[in-house]
């Protein structure tokens, strides 16, 4: 099981700013930003990708549980959102997540 499965299950810690009934959200243990919060999917998903095969209220509830963090969060100066997919994409946890990246001035390309 992945190590965000255990803290959606609470069997490993973590600063929980969000919860509904479709997400959660925390800091990220390693933040690349001043604001790097990650927004886990209860709806059970290896990767984006997987959310093809998942129901219209699944992707919907998910959307909308970003879209509160990002409200929560109040980020006026704007933000970055990524979802690292499979091996070329640097995904390391193998459970789907949002990575929100905030709190300063980001350059393009990210690589
Ligand atoms: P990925 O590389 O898969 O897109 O992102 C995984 C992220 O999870 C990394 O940014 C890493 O720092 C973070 N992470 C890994 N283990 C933990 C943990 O136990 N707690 C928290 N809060 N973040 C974690």
């Amino acid at each position: 099981m992945s190590i965000f499965e255990k803290i959606l299950r609470k069997e490993i810690p973590a600063n929980i700013i969000y919860e509904d009934d479709y997400a959660i959200a925390f800091p990220d243990i390693a933040p690349q930003a001043p604001i790097h919060i990650l927004v886990v999917p209860k709806h059970p998903a290896k990767n984006f990708s997987d959310t093809a095969q998942w129901s219209p209220e699944a992707r919907a509830g998910y959307m909308q549980s970003i879209n509160q963090v990002i409200a929560q969060l109040n980020l006026t100066d704007g933000y970055r959102l990524v979802f690292n997919t499979g091996e070329d994409g640097g995904q390391t946890v193998d459970y789907l997540h949002l990575h929100i990246l905030a709190g300063k001035a980001m350059s393009w390309p990210p690589f």
